[in-house]
């Protein structure tokens, strides 16, 4: 038996170094409870490649998994005691590259997309893979590979894991790990555009409520592709003002006002071409509605947690289509970190603190429990 992967192995790896063949990991357990453990280090199968995780962020999404398990989906089931390694807002290394892979080497730096669909269902052929209508079916008999990584398959919180070629993405040399390692949420606000106007922003009024990270950034790419004016809802004074940073032309603090008339009187009364509602609630949902000009989109970028009731009739007496995204999709991280390298809008200011990999439980209570001030809380699996 040899220590390495390179001995081991029966697919013919490119390996440049040695990699071990155990690793630390934190699996789930019964719900709310993670341990670090020794895993072994997975291998990439054909399209595959293995990276080494060096950055990782925490997501709300993750906290949802741990705690309730949705949306994750381990062997058509729930994802406790399965030794499941959640965490999907991941960048790394290139460690080695399984068959047929020669589209990166071995040492370049990568983000990372969640989802890889089953590349045969209908929505994956018409490209929105995020959509995969085999979500979750990569086991057994139901083995479709699908693949959405701290979901369906295992995740960053740990020193490796396995990517479908198609999730990955450069990094430039000049952007810290941590940057890189907000690119997917980036991404996520990308993909909520490209599905609202095509990415076609300039020019066009956008309002997003609810300034968390997908929010803040959604401010900066909104920006980024020419909105104007770009108007922030939120109720946080410190998190509106990140948003200016970020670009925002408008700043409206629902707390001390009317949100829906103080963003039409912005507009001459008419509304905005496109919302991105962030926070997922039934006051902001219908703030959207009533906030979008006739004929005007909204994206729904937050899981609501509970049934939400909205304005239906005005929604369709005035022609509002409503999109709903449950991340990336159509290579969207690709085009949000474009606009991270041309230093579009500064991604770091989103990020708060860092841990080591040990630290894990640490930074999901500063996440979950905004300690410190938290928004988005990174941890770099290399380090303990
Ligand atoms: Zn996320
Ligand atoms: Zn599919």
């Amino acid at each position: 038996m040899g220590d390495t992967l390179v001995e081991e192995s029966k697919n013919p790896l490119k390996i440049a170094a040695p990699v071990a063949k155990q690793m630390l990991a934190w699996t789930l357990g019964k719900p709310g409870e993670l341990s670090l453990d020794q895993k072994e280090v997975p291998l990439p199968d054909r399209s595959e490649l293995l990276i080494r995780i060096d950055a990782v962020a925490v997501c709300a999404t993750d906290l949802d998994v741990i705690a309730n398990g949705p949306p994750a989906l381990i062997n058509g089931t729930l994802p406790f005691n399965q030794g499941f390694t959640p965490g999907h807002e991941y960048m790394g290394t290139v460690a080695a590259l399984g068959p047929g892979v020669d589209e990166y080497k071995v040492g370049e730096r990568v983000a990372v997309e969640i989802h890889s669909g089953c590349g045969q269902c209908k929505r994956c052929r018409s490209g929105m893979y995020t959509s995969c209508t085999n979500y979750g079916q990569n086991y057994g008999e139901h083995d479709k590979r699908h693949r959405a990584n701290g979901f369906t398959t295992n995740g960053g919180f740990a020193q490796y894991a396995v990517n479908h070629v198609n999730t990955l993405v450069r990094v430039p040399d000049d952007m810290s790990d941590e940057e890189a390692a907000l690119a997917v949420t980036a991404g996520t606000s990308m993909y909520g555009f490209i599905e609202l106007g095509g990415g076609l922003l300039a020019g066009e009024k956008v309002v997003v409520i609810g300034p968390g990270p997908i929010g803040l950034l959604a401010v900066g790419v909104a920006k980024a592709l020419g909105a104007a004016p770009v108007i922030l809802v939120g109720t946080r004074e410190n998190r509106l003002g990140l948003g200016k940073r970020l670009g925002a032309d408008h700043l409206v603090n629902a707390t001390l006002c009317d949100a829906v008339e103080a963003v039409r009187s912005l507009t001459d009364g008419k509304g905005v071409d496109y919302v991105m509602d962030c926070a997922g609630t039934e006051e902001t949902v219908n703030q959207a509605i009533l906030m979008c000009s006739r004929g005007g989109k909204i994206c729904l970028a937050a899981f609501p947690h509970g049934r939400v009731g909205i304005d239906l009739g005005h929604a369709v007496m005035n022609n509002i289509y409503l999109y709903g995204i449950r991340g990336e999709g159509k290579s969207a991280v690709a085009r949000a970190i474009a606009l991270m390298a041309a230093k579009r809008f500064d991604a770091t200011l989103i990020h708060t603190h860092t841990f080591g990999l040990a630290d894990v439980p640490k930074a999901i209570q500063y996440a979950r429990e905004r300690i410190d001030g938290a928004i988005k809380v990174v941890v770099k699996p290399q380090s303990y």
